[in-house]
């Protein structure tokens, strides 16, 4: 069968995630990997969801394996609304969907409001599972570039007006404000009230997903941008202060965003999985989740410290890397002759793996950069990788 000329046109618009591929190559056997985005497997607070797991399963077995509503099980949802209130946010349980990972939720927002050609404006790097996302809907993306305080508004705001005069549709602008991937910048107050004002101005709707903002070390927390305007759609995900394999996220959005995502939604899946919604409900209420976050935290953060130690030990002079207060990733410069893509078989030879920069920027850009995960290799690995990530850059310079 000639399936090549039965694909839909949407569908010659994706593409297989760089990371992916790479991930496979960098969980060969002996090899360091800062590759992946996986959050530590020790971060995942087994034994709660054992006990309350088994105990739902006794109490309620016939209710949490059954489908439920496509919008979420209410009791998640005004849980979830109470939450984000706390945060500045005015939600209630109608401005909730509940998604499989916020990856659906990017999906479900490409397909609702992508038509072919719409332009979508996003940082210079930024997160790769967005790029795609919204690329496969064939939407043109727009580049802007970030700067330590995450996407720089002025130049954004040049965009929006060179890309008007072209008479192009503009519809999107997507960000992650919060400990960026992969940057791991925040962007202060001040800008974020920037954004919404641009965003006001050219009628424009941001999309803002938050995934690492609870996992904050240092400094103190910024109010999420829809805590500024109500338009905006939030997007925030249990995967890294729970379990990723819970596949649980959620958007707030207007009530008229959220009846139409729900829409979206019915065909793509019908609901998100019952039993990982009520046990998710169950450890939030208990308030054992709010116990379990700065664990992670702290974990997270003397990893970041053992990274960036390791950094200032082994690696050459000409290289500049962020510190970030959160997260999960650290995102670092190289001499600006130095390709990270090039430099990748010499890594993989001395058996430590990343991910180049220019996966990351959709004008091609950023040939220098890379991502280093610092959350899922032990404290061990991160000293030894970064070693020998050292040695290889300074043999490339
Ligand atoms: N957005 C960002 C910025 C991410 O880093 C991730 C996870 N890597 C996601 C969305 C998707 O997370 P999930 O689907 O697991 O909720």
């Amino acid at each position: 069968m000639d399936f090549e000329s039965l694909y839909s046109d949407r569908s010659k618009g994706m593409k297989a995630s760089e990371i992916r591929e790479l991930l496979k190559i960098s969980q060969l056997p002996g090899v360091i990997s800062f590759a992946g985005g996986l959050p530590n497997p020790k971060a995942f607070p087994v034994s709660i969801i054992k006990e309350i797991s088994s105990e739902l399963l006794e109490e309620n077995g016939a209710t949490i394996l059954q489908y439920g509503q496509t919008e979420g099980l209410t009791e998640l949802r005004e849980l979830l609304a109470e939450r984000l209130q706390k945060d500045g946010i005015e939600a209630d349980m109608d401005n909730i969907l509940i998604t499989v990972g916020s990856q659906e939720g990017l999906d479900i927002t490409g397909k609702i409001f992508l038509n072919k050609d719409d332009v979508v404006l996003l940082g210079l790097p930024s997160y790769l599972g967005g790029i795609n996302a919204f690329r496969a809907y064939r939407s043109k993306l727009e580049g802007i570039p970030l700067d330590d305080e995450g996407m720089a508004v002025g130049l954004l705001e040049e965009k929006i007006l060179e890309l008007e005069r072209e008479g192009k549709k503009i519809k999107i602008i997507y960000v992650i404000p919060t400990f960026q991937n992969p940057a791991g910048v925040v962007m202060p107050e001040s800008r974020r009230r920037k954004l919404v004002e641009i965003a006001r101005e050219h009628d424009l709707m941001i999309v803002e997903d938050d995934p690492y903002s609870k996992l904050r070390f240092d400094g103190d927390p910024v109010k999420p941008i829809k805590a500024f305007d109500e338009n905006v759609i939030y997007m925030a995900t249990f995967s890294k202060i729970l379990s990723p394999g819970f596949r649980l996220a959620f958007i707030a959005a207007p009530k008229d965003v959220i009846r139409k995502m729900a829409i979206a939604k019915q065909s793509i899946d019908l609901c998100s999985p019952t039993i990982t919604q009520f046990i998710a409900y169950e450890i939030i209420k208990r308030g054992l989740l709010d116990e379990h976050i700065p664990r992670i935290a702290e974990m997270y953060k003397k990893k970041r410290d053992i990274m960036i130690n390791a950094m200032e030990e082994y690696f050459p002079d000409g290289c500049k890397w962020t510190r970030p207060n959160g997260g999960m990733f650290l995102w670092v410069r190289l001499p600006e002759n130095v390709s990270t893509m090039e430099m990748f078989d010499d890594a993989l030879r001395k058996k430590v793996a990343y991910v180049h920069g220019k996966a990351f920027h959709v004008d091609g850009s950023g040939t220098n950069t890379m991502r280093l995960n610092f959350s899922n290799p032990s404290d061990e690995e991160i000293k030894k990788g970064i070693k020998r990530l050292g040695e290889v850059i300074e043999e490339r310079i």
